[in-house]
């Protein structure tokens, strides 16, 4: 019997053509199918063996594995690559980040140290100084000193938002810590972390695991401040709970600046946060300030839309996802760092066994020091892939398409009556309900549309109305590649009509 049947180097070719030939069927087959999988629970599980097999595969193997994926996994799928797929936030893929996955996959480095493949460092760095560049983002996110003036920026790649954010974290707590120590303040900190009322749950999530929270509702050390009527922080706000904390003897540690929050894609005000931030009295030490962009940092590739990042270089750091609307799949979170040095000093452990000439000479990057885990993938490859593909105008005309599509939808929404537009649409995202009926209405009416298999949408519960309570809102994020405006107009029209069914 050999070991490693029945596909070696040679098969590969013939494998990829049929692999790829068989992910181009499921996507030209997705108009046809329901978006939100039809599966009950268990039933993806009742088809599978409950044990795994003790011989290799034979002749058909391949011909079998792609029968179960066809009758086993493909109806267990909620399918985010369909052109009707409008819930949450899109999940962007495409052909060259497909590749570039695979290569990074054939490639099969792993890139914890700048030694265990100089490639995998050298071009990540390469391609995020790009990204800052394709973002507009502030030279101080560089990592090249010629083009910042300091050899401290630079960006990382990161499975998501919610790991730069606990890195950012983790960073700022430390930072703020050692400064206290220098300062000669006596006694363990006990510190708080800041965002607004709208920030994802990531924020409270990162303050649990670097154990300044006791828990999601810790609310002494999770402060979530108030919002304006367009749900965005009341930085104002911000600097009345600091200072309030600071006086009770609280050690602010940590801001997150929400530019396009989860809901309705509002947008905090990152220069005036700053200023709150760098009004607090003298001597208190710098919290860590934090963009979390996760979705909205893809549209900062078109000019127009970079007023949102006003104020960023007063920053400490920024992230976004490509591998939500930036045709990247996932996972990849660009995070970038002004200054590096806190964040390494917060996450660097150096056992002997990854001592190495290259690091201790101090001129190369260990991405390990920059993130959590310390083993990391070839992701630059697929972001690589990516710029290289469309180039900064394919960036941008995916954006404008999608935010062109959604507006076209909010177009649809306005013209009728019986529904508002809830928030003020500031990119690709309408948040829209039924005008004068409970939240059971609209709830209903995005049950009917998600069970009718035709289009897929999600909600948020915000905070709306005078006065303010939390209502339900129905949400379309248009940003599929795969989305034309025949799927717009038809998702209007299944809307319309589920609507005549509710209100009777
Ligand atoms: N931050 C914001 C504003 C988000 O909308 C999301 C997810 O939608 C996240 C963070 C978390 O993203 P990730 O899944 O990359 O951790």
């Amino acid at each position: 019997m050999t070991i490693y049947p029945p596909a070696g180097p040679h098969d590969l070719p013939q494998l990829l053509a049929d692999f790829g030939r068989w992910i181009s069927d499921y996507w030209q087959s997705l108009p046809e199918r329901p978006v939100l999988s039809r599966a009950n629970p268990g039933d993806v599980l009742g088809k599978l063996p409950q044990h795994p097999p003790e011989l290799p595969g034979g002749d058909t193997l391949w011909h079998d594995i792609r029968a179960d994926l066809d009758s086993i996994v493909v109806p267990g799928l909620t399918h985010w690559q369909h052109p009707s797929f409008y819930a949450y936030f899109p999940a962007n893929i495409s052909v060259p980040a497909i590749l570039g996955d695979v290569v990074s996959a054939g490639l099969g480095v792993q890139g914890m140290l700048w030694l265990t493949s100089p490639a995998c460092t050298e071009l990540e760095t390469r391609v995020l100084d790009w990204l800052r560049e394709l973002l507009g983002l502030p030279v101080c996110f560089d990592s090249r000193p010629e083009v910042s003036g300091v050899p401290w920026g630079g960006g990382v790649i990161q499975g998501t938002a919610s790991e730069a954010t606990l890195s950012a974290m983790v960073a700022g707590r430390d930072r703020v810590r050692r400064e206290r120590q220098g300062a000669g303040v006596a006694g363990r900190a006990e510190f708080v972390v800041y965002a607004s009322g709208q920030s994802h749950s990531s924020i409270a999530k990162a303050a649990m695991i670097a154990g300044i929270a006791d828990g999601a509702n810790d609310d002494r050390h999770i402060r979530l401040i108030d919002v304006d009527d367009e749900l965005a922080m009341k930085s104002g706000a911000l600097g009345e709970a600091m200072r309030a904390d600071l006086s009770a003897g609280l050690t602010p540690c940590f801001v997150c600046v929400n530019v396009g929050t989860t809901a309705t894609t509002a947008m905090d005000r990152i220069d005036q946060i700053a200023a709150e931030v760098d009004g607090l009295p003298a001597g208190t030490p710098r919290p860590w300030v934090h963009v979390d962009a996760a979705h909205a940092g893809a549209a900062a590739v078109c000019p127009e839309h970079r007023g949102m990042l006003r104020g960023l270089e007063r920053a400490d750091s920024f992230c976004f996802n490509p591998h939500k609307w930036l045709l990247t799949n996932f996972d990849c979170d660009c995070f970038f760092v002004r200054d590096r040095r806190p964040l390494i000093e917060a996450l660097s452990v150096t056992p002997s066994y990854l001592r190495n000439q290259a690091s201790e000479s101090g001129a190369v990057i260990d991405y390990r020091d920059w993130q959590i885990p310390l083993g990391r993938r070839f992701r630059a490859l697929k972001l690589w892939f990516v710029i290289r593909a469309f180039g900064a105008e394919g960036l941008r005309a995916h954006v404008r398409r999608t935010i062109g599509l959604a507006s076209r939808f909010e177009e649809h929404v306005r013209s009728d009556g019986r529904f508002e537009v809830v928030t003020r649409r500031t990119l690709n995202l309408v948040c829209f309900r039924l005008r004068e009926k409970g939240d059971e209405v609209q709830r209903r009416l995005m049950d009917r549309i998600n069970q009718g298999g035709s289009a897929f949408l999600s909600h948020a519960v915000v905070p709306l109305g005078e006065p303010r309570r939390p209502s339900f809102v129905l949400r379309v994020a248009v940003g599929a590649p795969l989305t034309r405006e025949s799927d717009i107009d038809r998702l209007w029209r299944t809307i319309s009509t589920h609507a005549d069914e509710v209100l009777g």
